[in-house]
């Protein structure tokens, strides 16, 4: 399960801006955005058509900008509908500098934390503003955009003054009501991304945190899904035969996954050494929708099961 290079799609870059948050911010506006929030006020940054950046040169672009910066902010165009370049983008920022990331979005919470790859998101953020634009709710300064916005912060690194005074809720104050999906400490409460368990945490998460262990081969692909839409390389990597197992696995490059379907399994109960699973795993790229129509073999290993190899199945 891996997929192709995406780029970002770029609006506008502005490397120094006193007015999208606190400090000075470079900003980076990302071009395309399907929302149609009436009386949007960049209607220029709707269409797909804008330059393609790959993450690493957006990357040198910020990171060039040394300490003369205090932090990004992200906005849009729809910075989420471009979900995998922008979480790679994110992760380079957390990981290579102190910049603090400031992200605008007119999902709703409740859309966000349904997403795959709202936790990994979540990690990568310290402030993030989300919802439609209203423009009968319009602010007239500040990053914001209308006031029904609601502000997360995701790190200690604001308050609520430093952002204008926005009302906030913090990661355990979540609005999301439990069960209706999650990312940090909700994350637990999500649906499983397998599409099996109610809640994640008692279904796949038990096998990620080692809390137990596939009874089948069908069971291991679950968790391995999940592991996917989850981002969780060291599980990913520990199921895999070692035989095959790549040095890493590469999120970056790849689409996300959104769903997964069982077609049929072969073998692979729990008195099976050996075991076949036919799966599809339905993903988008970009916005784009897309399949992966495969046949995964598995096999036991020191006791427990682990995939060796996959057969994409062409032509679908
Ligand atoms: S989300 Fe932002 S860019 Fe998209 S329509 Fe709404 S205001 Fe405009």
């Amino acid at each position: 399960m891996t997929g192709t290079r995406q780029p970002l799609c770029v609006h506008a870059f502005d490397p120094f801006s006193e007015t999208d948050g606190p400090g000075v911010r470079a900003v980076l506006w990302l071009q395309g955005c399907t929302l149609g929030c009436p009386g949007c006020f960049a209607p220029e940054t709707h269409s797909r058509y804008g330059r393609e950046v790959t993450v690493d040169e957006m990357f040198a672009y910020i990171a060039m900008l040394g300490g003369r910066i205090e932090g990004v902010t992200i906005s849009g165009g729809e910075p989420l509908q471009q979900f995998r370049p922008l979480l790679r983008l994110l992760s380079r920022i957390r990981e290579e500098t102190p910049l603090s990331v400031l992200v605008l979005t007119g999902y709703s919470w409740d859309e966000i934390v349904r997403m795959p790859g709202a936790a990994a998101l979540r990690e990568r953020v310290d402030v993030l503003f989300a919802g439609r634009y209203e423009r009968d709710l319009r602010l007239g300064s500040g990053p914001r955009g209308s006031s029904n916005k609601t502000l997360h912060l995701f790190s200690d690194r604001y308050t609520v003054s430093d952002l204008g005074g926005a009302s906030a809720h913090r990661p355990g104050i979540s609005p999301v009501a439990p069960g209706a999906g999650g990312v940090g400490q909700n994350a637990g409460m999500a649906r499983c991304p397998c599409g099996v368990g109610d809640r994640y945490r008692d279904c796949c998460g038990r096998l990620h945190r080692g809390e137990a262990s596939a009874a089948t081969a069908a069971e291991l692909m679950r968790s391995r899904f999940s592991a996917f839409t989850r981002e969780d390389e060291a599980y990913l990597l520990t199921t895999w035969h070692p035989a095959t197992r790549p040095d890493r696995v590469g999120f970056e490059d790849g689409p996300r996954w959104t769903r997964l379907e069982i077609v049929r399994t072969e073998d692979g109960g729990p008195d099976d050494d050996r075991g076949v699973v036919e799966f599809r795993a339905h993903y988008l790229d970009g916005s784009a929708p897309g399949e992966l129509h495969e046949v995964s073999r598995f096999v036991r290993h020191d006791g427990a099961w682990v995939y060796v190899r996959g057969k994409v199945i062409a032509g679908d």
